[in-house]
């Protein structure tokens, strides 16, 4: 019986709330190329491109809605006696909003706006675009707090810690392609816990999880809290 377990989610969780995944078939998000809006250079080329692409993803957080798979793992955070780690890779905030509070953005967050010029991060729901004062120090330096590629992803110490130590390690809708989160199934499985999958199609890393569960998270998601509250 589990008692110590960490989660990672990605993109695949929120898609049944209607936040669209990452790289779609023609390789674009949102109709963007990824080095256009995603990268530490592609901000430094054109700011205001990459600020309006992130105030719109941002202004969509008040039309969607968490699904059964955010409820059910806010459920198991309520519920769970032991330990527990959710890691997103998602800037969303509907684990938030879905009742998780053991959790962490490993890739930041769209309700946050991170300043340049002091480093203070701030809550944030309006856009960036504009250039507006950073709420500690006043500057007109704010950026997203989201992890670019190429920069560090964030709690990364707190994370493997949690994964050395897990009995149970769940990865939840996500492809596989994107590192080091794609490699945690390696460290937990290496340090002993039991890897589960639970995706919509074969991810590029099931091979290394003990287990894998194909089907939407809406679906899988609330049975397999079901069946970990029921071992209590
Ligand atoms: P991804 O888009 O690369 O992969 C999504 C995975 O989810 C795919 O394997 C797909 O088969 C699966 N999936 C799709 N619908 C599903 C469903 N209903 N149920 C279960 N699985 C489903 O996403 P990723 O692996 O998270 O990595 C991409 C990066 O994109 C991350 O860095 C993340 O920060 C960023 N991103 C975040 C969001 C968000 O915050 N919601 C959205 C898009 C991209
Ligand atoms: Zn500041």
């Amino acid at each position: 019986m589990p008692k110590r377990i960490v989660i990672l989610t990605g993109a695949g969780l929120s898609a049944e709330s209607g936040v669209p995944t990452f790289r779609g078939p023609d390789g674009l998000w949102e109709g963007e190329r990824i080095e256009d809006v995603a990268t530490p250079e592609a901000f430094a080329r054109d700011p205001q491109r990459v600020q309006r692409f992130y105030d719109a993803r941002r202004a969509r957080l008040a039309e969607v809605e968490p699904n059964p798979a955010h409820l059910a793992l806010g459920r198991l955070d309520r519920h769970w006696p032991d330990e527990l780690l959710i890691v997103t890779q998602n800037v969303d905030d509907l684990h938030e909003r879905g009742g998780a509070s053991r959790l962490l953005h490993m890739h930041g967050e769209l309700a946050s706006a991170w300043c340049r010029a002091c480093g203070a991060r701030s809550p944030w729901r309006a856009p960036l675009a504009d250039g507006p004062p950073c709420p500690a120090c006043g500057a007109p330096a704010l950026r997203p707090d989201i992890v670019w590629f190429g920069e560090m992803p964030y709690h990364m110490d707190t994370i493997d810690a949690a994964l050395m130590r897990a009995d149970l390690f769940v990865a939840i809708g996500t492809s596989g392609q994107v590192y080091p989160a794609a490699g945690f199934v390696d460290v937990a499985r290496h340090a002993g816990a039991r890897c589960l999958e639970l995706n919509l199609d074969p991810s590029m890393v099931s091979d290394r999880f003990h287990e894998s569960r194909l089907g939407p998270a809406s679906r899988l998601v609330p049975a397999l809290v079901d069946e970990l509250l029921a071992t209590l």
